[in-house]
């Protein structure tokens, strides 16, 4: 088994993604995991990465995909006896234009970026080496969308108590809501990103304070972040920050050192921590 540090990126075969795994190549002092769910899509960024004078590794992951995603905990297990580092930076959004039906627009969304970074979580977080530090890649939507909720949903979301399973229902019913059309009168706002966005902060906030009650020791740190707006597939041409600056904050809270017992928790953007 090797002892020599590991960090993984979820959806880095391009975008944000890719940029996480160029910065944590140059500084993070271990093995860096580039994945992708498409093995060739992924192969390719790891050539391009080379050719910039690089050596990321690879491994497939669909996060949609929990046999994917445990034969990803099997090999570092095997492999490195654990995890340091984990980005889950994976994530979908529909274009604004685009005509699917609001229902299958927010069962889909939530399903890779809700669900799916749920299931990297529950299986990788266990396997965590003490130090060890774990980024979810959320957005200021859902800040806004988090505004744009009921004042029952609102106080849900920002409550210190909540569990995973009440959120896992929260999130299931706003799906249900939208297949019958009620998901507005039911308090939620009208975006599905939005939405499956409240679901990642708020499980960052949730998934800390399971680790300060079950693994205070471990010095794990665990937050949500906000890359800013960012020229990508996802965002397009007209948005104002480059991938490599998009990753800052990312990288940023991937690095913290092993004397920082801060942030956690939180969710972050422009390494600042933004009120919830
Ligand atoms: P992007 O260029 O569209 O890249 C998304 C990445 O996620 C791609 O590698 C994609 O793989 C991967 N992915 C999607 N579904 C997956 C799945 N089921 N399993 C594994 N990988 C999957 O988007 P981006 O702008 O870099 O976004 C990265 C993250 O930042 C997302 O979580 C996004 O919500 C968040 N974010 C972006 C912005 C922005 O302005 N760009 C702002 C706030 C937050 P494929 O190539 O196979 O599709």
């Amino acid at each position: 088994m090797s002892n020599v540090p590991v960090a993984v990126v979820t959806g880095s075969n391009k975008g944000i993604g890719l940029a996480i795994v160029r910065a944590l190549c140059k500084q993070f002092p271990g093995d860096v995991y580039m994945t992708s769910r498409d093995a060739g899509r992924g192969q390719a960024a790891v050539a391009q990465l080379q050719q910039e004078g690089l050596r990321p590794l690879f491994h497939q992951l669909d996060i949609d995909d929990l046999q994917s995603i445990r034969a990803l905990r099997d090999f570092l297990k095997e492999k490195y006896g654990g995890l340091n580092v984990l980005v889950n930076n994976a994530g979908i959004a529909f274009k604004v234009q685009d005509t699917t039906p609001f229902a299958v627009q927010a069962e889909v969304t939530l399903k890779t970026n809700f669900f799916g970074t749920r299931n990297v979580c529950t299986e990788l977080l266990p396997i965590m080496k003490p130090y060890g530090r774990v980024v979810n890649v959320s957005s200021m939507v859902s800040s806004s969308a988090l505004a744009g909720c009921s004042q029952e949903l609102q106080q849900k979301f920002r409550s210190d108590t909540i569990t995973e399973d009440e959120l896992v229902q929260l999130m299931t019913k706003f799906v249900e809501d939208t297949k019958k059309n009620v998901h507005e009168k039911e308090g939620w706002p009208n975006t599905a990103y939005g939405v499956s966005k409240i679901g990642v902060t708020v499980l960052s906030r949730i998934q800390a304070r399971l680790l300060n009650e079950q693994r205070k020791g471990d010095h794990i740190l665990l937050n949500a972040c906000c890359p800013g707006w960012v020229r990508t597939d996802m965002a397009g041409p007209q948005a104002t920050k480059s991938p490599d600056e998009g990753a800052e904050t990312p990288v940023y809270l991937a690095l913290l050192p092993s004397s920082a017992d801060a942030p956690h928790g939180q969710f972050v953007s422009d390494k600042t921590v933004r009120p919830w």
